[in-house]
């Protein structure tokens, strides 16, 4: 099976989706920002599924880091055949009342974290002519939100990102492709109000939030041989919300 490198693997979707692929039979990077100890735990419960499983963690909004990670993954499992770019950040606020900061910090991690691990990884791919990715965008970069327009814009940006790499990298046999999900259950909503939880459901057609498992089953499939024609689309998984 294949070596799958899952950025913000630490928690949440990340998570869902590292164990997901263990228990294809891929080999997994279990990538973090700062939770290296739930970026272990992670990884040692994809090893109980019998892959290899390395934690590390580096900021995917530096390029070098990014370099280096994937010099040692090299090392220790092989060149990667999935990506999932997964890494992400909300840092809520209207636009008249934005802060520069805001701003930045979600693009360079949520949309150049992006592209440093597709520019890096996309070679190695190259030479080997073989390759599956998969960019977490989201349906707020689709529809737009309200307070998140830093989000969004990088959402929004990885869908362009999704299609141009698909046409540069298709040659050589490497399909790009993006999930968008809607409201999940994970850290990133816990903090919303109760308020707005619940206007969201309503707009929701199955009624509720979606599982990270149930990201993760979408993911899967685009990482998998069966999709092998698929590349430069976006697959929604948000319970009929859009
Ligand atoms: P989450 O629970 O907040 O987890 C975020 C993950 O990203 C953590 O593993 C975190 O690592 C990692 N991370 C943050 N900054 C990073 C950086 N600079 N370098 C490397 N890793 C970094 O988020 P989630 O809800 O699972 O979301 C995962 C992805 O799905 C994000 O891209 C998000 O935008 C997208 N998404 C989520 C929803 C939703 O409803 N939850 C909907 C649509 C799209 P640490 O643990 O070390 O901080």
């Amino acid at each position: 099976m294949g070596i799958a490198i899952v950025t913000g693997a630490s928690r949440g979707i990340g998570a869902a989706i590292a164990r997901r692929l263990a228990e294809d039979g891929h080999d997994v990077v279990v990538n973090c920002a700062s939770s290296v100890q739930k970026a272990e735990q992670v990884a040692g419960e994809c090893r109980e599924k019998g892959v290899k499983a390395l934690a590390m963690q580096w900021d995917v909004a530096d390029q070098a880091a990014c370099e280096q990670a994937l010099a040692k993954i090299k090392e220790e499992l092989g060149v990667p055949t999935i990506l999932v770019n997964n890494a992400g950040i909300t840092r809520d606020g209207l636009l008249v009342r934005m802060k520069e900061e805001q701003f930045d910090e979600v693009i360079r991690i949520n949309l150049k974290g992006a592209y440093n691990m597709l520019q890096v990884c996309g070679a190695a791919m190259m030479r080997a002519k073989y390759g599956r990715i998969i960019n977490i965008s989201s349906i707020s970069g689709m529809v737009g939100n309200f307070g998140q327009i830093n989000y969004c814009a990088a959402k929004a940006g990885l869908l362009g990102m999704t299609k141009t790499a698909a046409k540069e990298l298709g040659p050589r046999g490497i399909t790009v492709n993006a999930v968008a999900p809607g409201f999940i259950d994970t850290d990133m909503t816990a903090g919303l109000a109760d308020e707005l939880k619940a206007g969201a459901k309503k707009q929701i057609a199955l009624g509720r939030f979606g599982k990270p498992e149930e990201v993760a089953a979408a993911v899967a499939f685009l990482a998998g041989e069966q999709a092998s024609f698929i590349t430069g689309q976006t697959l929604v998984v948000d319970g009929g919300m859009i």
